[in-house]
């Protein structure tokens, strides 16, 4: 098992926080996918390697937690600058929006936004609004 979708595994701050901001998603009909919610160290570290060592390196340890292996071409940027995400607290939730049942990692900015209003409100900042290393499905709970 390599990714953790479910959001019961958040701390339960983040967890009220987010099913009420979900809650709302689904009573305005915008269509989200989840993609990630509580992190295993040992899966933050194979994010941290993806663009920095050799893709066999990479996907050695990706096969170890039982996430899938790369190409060469995603291993040829970075995807995280911190190996302290605040998804290995249970702070942080991944929400992309949906079209024709599939995730949209793609979607115009817009779509993202939809889902961001309503996650903000709830209390998450968002990823999309870095400045440095934009995230857009990223949402992590405010201190
Ligand atoms: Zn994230």
């Amino acid at each position: 098992m390599g990714l953790i979708r479910d959001p019961n595994f958040l701390e339960p701050r983040t967890k009220n926080a987010c099913f009420g901001a979900l809650q709302e998603l689904e009573r305005l009909g915008i269509k989200y996918y989840i993609n990630e919610t509580l992190r295993k160290k040992s899966v933050q570290g194979c994010y941290w390697l993806q663009g920095r060592v050799d893709l066999d390196v990479v996907n050695l340890f990706r096969s170890d937690v039982g996430l899938w292996p790369l190409s060469q071409s995603e291993n040829s940027r970075t995807i995280t600058q911190t190996i302290r995400s605040k998804h290995l607290d249970g702070k942080a939730i991944d929400v992309v929006p949906m079209k024709d049942n599939s995730p949209w990692w793609n979607a115009p900015i817009e779509e993202y936004q939809k889902i961001a209003d309503v996650m903000k409100k709830y209390g998450f900042e968002w990823g999309g609004d870095w400045k440095e290393f934009k995230d857009s499905p990223h949402y992590q709970i405010k201190e």
